[in-house]
């Protein structure tokens, strides 16, 4: 018999794997692909040197996220680096709007809206702390005061107007290709909170790439994981709960639909599951280039990571965009996300060969070949990028579904960011995490706070399964007050 079974090795789950074995139990993984690290993983698409993130590819969570945190990922080596500007948002025609790591160089490009800028972020960067712990907390304990107080002052005017008060093209573009993040119609509450989130981020710790991509970050968790004695096993999909392994307790980095699936849950409780909505989809393009991505304003290539949308790249354009996609309808040019790791991590490069990743917001299940879609955005704001492209292959949504059960119909999400979804993911419950099975816990991001790579949700859903486990928790607790820093985070 072992202590605790883990099902999916996506940073949820390896996150509450080792949260488990740092409180002294026995854990084994069980992941279905050949591979650990769900949406961490990276590979040689094309080229056996250049190496290309499935998934994830930048990771503002990872320095402000208390589980990433307590990785210490640089001292494993794995540095977070940066690009100089966290974000940029080409515009058609004119100078590109561009997010530097500084406050006082983003301000003082864009004009007239810089001080209104200055006005949304700084306050949020003071209060940075406050508004990361809201944001990654399980969202049923009380609201930490002074987090509500900074975000009650900004986020109703995001929820309701697109841009907010920011009134130059600009600024109202490079906000809202951030609150596009959020996967859902725009303006809306939940992307708000995302535009705030984010957009601060991008000034105080940055949106980096790990050094040598995602699967480096997972890599740290399975090897702290197998250093505490937890076994990881791949290659196993998980088709029934019966067929694992005798244990006490069981989490579960799976959606819904999948926890439906395999799981002999009670009636009530499956109804209330079927009632979990999943949103629009993914579709990821990958390209291996030659040179550096033919920005029509250079600027542009200062940054790792790059929002595209609409056929001029203006906010309403954009807006217009994501709520048609979040209705099922797709469009010309929907927001595109584009991700040039080497701009952080020069040597992604490889003799002259870079990685870029894109993807866009497409209908839920969407089965198009986002190849062209993606090819045009690009090549419309980067003239000559067709030439560059030396090999390249598209996901549709739908494939992506099929890839990681995960991402239903290429919900990246794993469920629809409503604001209702936010806050009762995956059931209107007091314990997100708790399933009607004894010792059973849901930890995916279909749980609070959501997704992202911050594995916070793996993080809670263990110290509650933990916490109806007295004695372990009680032994975790005596080898923390010895000094075990190994428990910690
Ligand atoms: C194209 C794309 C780009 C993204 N870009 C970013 C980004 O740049 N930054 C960012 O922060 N986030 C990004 N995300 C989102 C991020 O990857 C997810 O939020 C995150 O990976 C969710 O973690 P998770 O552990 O909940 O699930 P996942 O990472 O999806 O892992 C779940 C794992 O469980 C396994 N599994 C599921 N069912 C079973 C079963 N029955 N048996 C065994 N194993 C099972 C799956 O194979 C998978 O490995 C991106 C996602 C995608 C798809």
């Amino acid at each position: 018999m072992t202590d605790a079974v883990v099902v999916g090795s996506g940073p949820n789950g390896l996150a509450a794997a080792l949260t488990l074995a740092r409180a002294g139990l026995r854990v084994e993984v069980f992941e279905a692909h050949e591979r650990i690290g769900g949406g961490l993983r990276t590979e040689p698409l094309f080229d056996s040197e250049v190496l290309h993130d499935i998934c994830a590819a930048v990771h503002p969570m990872a320095p402000v996220s208390p589980f990433m945190r307590s990785l210490d990922l640089e001292a494993h080596g794995v540095p977070l680096l940066h690009s100089p500007a966290a974000y940029a948002h080409p515009l058609k025609g004119r100078p590109a709007a561009v997010a530097w790591r500084d406050l006082d160089a983003t301000c003082a490009e864009l004009g007239g809206d810089g001080r209104r800028w200055r006005r949304l972020m700084l306050p949020l960067m003071e209060r940075s702390a406050d508004v990361v712990e809201l944001m990654l907390s399980t969202q049923r304990t009380s609201p930490n005061p002074r987090a509500l107080a900074v975000l009650a002052t900004r986020l109703p005017a995001q929820a309701l107007r697109v841009g907010g008060d920011l009134r130059t093209e600009a600024a109202r573009a490079l906000l809202t290709g951030v609150a596009a993040h959020g996967i859902g119609r725009l303006p809306s509450p939940a992307s708000a909170a995302v535009a705030l989130l984010l957009g601060h981020l991008a000034h105080t710790t940055g949106w980096p790439v790990p050094q040598g991509g995602s699967r480096a970050v997972a890599d740290v968790m399975a090897t702290q994981i197998q250093r505490l004695g937890g076994r990881i096993h791949t290659g196993v999909r998980v088709d029934s709960l019966q067929d694992l392994p005798t244990r006490r307790l069981t989490l579960l980095d799976i959606s819904p639909r999948e926890l439906a699936r395999i799981a002999p849950l009670p009636d009530r409780y499956l109804r209330t599951l079927s009632r979990y909505r999943y949103g629009p989809g993914a579709a990821k393009a990958d390209f291996l280039v030659e040179g550096a991505i033919p920005w029509a304003d250079p600027r542009v290539s200062r940054a790792a990571t790059v929002h595209l949308g609409g056929a001029h790249g203006t906010a309403p354009e954009l807006a217009h965009a994501e709520t048609a996609t979040a209705r099922g309808r797709s469009t010309p040019h929907p927001y595109v996300i584009v991700v040039d790791p080497a701009a952080a991590d020069p040597a992604r490069a490889v003799r002259g060969r870079r990685p870029v990743w894109a993807y866009a917001h497409v209908p839920h299940g969407d089965t198009r070949d986002p190849l062209p879609m993606i090819r045009a955005a690009l090549e419309s704001h980067a003239p000559g990028f067709t030439d560059t492209v030396i090999a390249e292959r598209g996901m549709p949504a739908a494939r992506l579904g099929t890839y990681n059960p995960n991402y239903v119909g290429g919900d990246i999400a794993s469920g629809a960011m409503t604001l209702w979804q936010t806050l009762a993911r995956p059931v209107p419950h007091w314990n997100p995490y708790r399933t009607p099975l004894p010792g059973t816990w849901l930890c995916s991001s279909a749980t609070p706070p959501g997704p992202s790579v911050h594995g916070m949700c793996g993080y809670h859903a263990a110290r509650a399964a933990l916490a109806t486990w007295p004695e372990a928790a009680r032994a975790a607790a005596v080898r923390l007050g010895q000094g075990d820093r190994t428990l910690e985070g």
